[in-house]
């Protein structure tokens, strides 16, 4: 794993333009560096920028670095980026101050730039295995797609957003057909090849970075369509369902006619609102995946 590199983002707040200088000039090298220059011009960039560390100079005339702090610890977009705070090197109080408030180191004026660099090195080596276990922990194992937490997370947050914006929002619950008698039949393990496969190929046919393919449990999956409508999900289910079919996966066992693996799938849309949360939008697919399995599988019922 590289540790660091030009990847990671630093913000440096700063009112002074010689301290920016000296810190630009000091981690320009290895690392992405933003600055900004007060605090609400601070707050934007954190939110927008996204950084992976910030510098954050205390004092600074209008709104101070533990203001600057508090609102970013109090924002969930920026509550974990870790905070090193820029203190003047008598200010003991400061350190403490900063420490409480949720920083997680600080540095001293006047700068020492080698003492900086290892620091910032030590908080970014951090920061990339903090973001790598994240990462793992919302991504499923078997298929490498996102797991059933990521999907959670997903919905909570596109639900509120949708209702916020009052726009369409669709979800696709996928089920392998007759996979228990596939399971029977050609063994566990091919079994599990066959998820990866359909997995990868689903994922490979989702065409927006808005949208998200996660698997469900067992041989269920479920699609997340922000701002889509029932028509736009009704082409992607299709488009899913015949690149399944299209990769043959012999299937001897099951009830469909066909001697392949494939899915069937229930699709609801809805512009959700206070009365009702995202479990609504999952039943509903679920009850219309029932009817697709009903009607004799390998289709989508909406
Ligand atoms: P239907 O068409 O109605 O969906 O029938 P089905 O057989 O697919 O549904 P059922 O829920 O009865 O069986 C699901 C089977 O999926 C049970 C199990 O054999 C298999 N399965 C679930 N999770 C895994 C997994 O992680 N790996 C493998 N290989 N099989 C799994
Ligand atoms: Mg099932
Ligand atoms: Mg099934």
């Amino acid at each position: 794993m590289k540790i660091y590199n030009k990847q990671m983002k630093i913000l440096i707040v700063d009112d002074s333009p010689s301290n920016i200088r000296v810190l630009s000039e000091t981690l320009g090298q290895e690392y992405h560096v933003i600055y900004a220059m007060n605090g609400p011009d601070a707050l934007a960039s954190a939110v927008n920028g996204n950084p992976d560390l910030i510098l954050l100079d205390i004092m600074m005339p209008g709104m101070d670095g533990y203001e600057v702090c508090t609102k970013l610890k109090a924002n969930s977009n920026t509550s974990e980026i870790p905070i090193i705070f820029i203190t003047a090197l008598d200010a003991e109080q400061h350190e403490t101050v900063g420490l409480e408030l949720g920083g997680i180191d600080y540095i001293t004026k006047p700068i020492n730039p080698n003492l900086v660099r290892l620091r910032v090195r030590n908080h970014i080596e951090l920061k990339v295995l903090q973001d790598h276990y994240k990462n793992l922990s919302t991504i499923d194992g078997l298929t490498g797609i996102a797991n059933r937490r990521r999907f959670n997370d997903f919905i909570e947050q596109e639900w509120r957003r949708s209702m916020r914006s009052q726009s369409v929002l669709s979800l696709i619950m996928i089920d392998i057909d007759n996979f228990k008698q596939y399971n029977d039949h050609y063994g566990h393990s091919v079994g599990d090849d066959c998820l990866k496969m359909i997995a990868v190929s689903m994922f490979g046919a989702l065409e927006r970075a808005t949208d998200l393919l996660a698997r469900y449990g067992g041989e269920e999956f479920v699609c997340v369509l922000p701002g889509t409508d029932i028509e736009g999900a009704k082409i992607l289910g299709e488009k899913l369902r015949s690149k399944v079919v299209a990769m043959k996966i012999p299937h001897c066992k099951t009830t469909t006619g066909l001697d392949y693996v494939t899915i069937s799938m229930g699709i609801s849309t809805v512009v959700p609102t206070k009365n009702d949360d995202w479990n609504s939008i999952l039943e509903l697919a679920d009850n219309n995946l029932y009817r697709a399995k009903s009607q004799g599988r390998n289709c989508l019922a909406c």
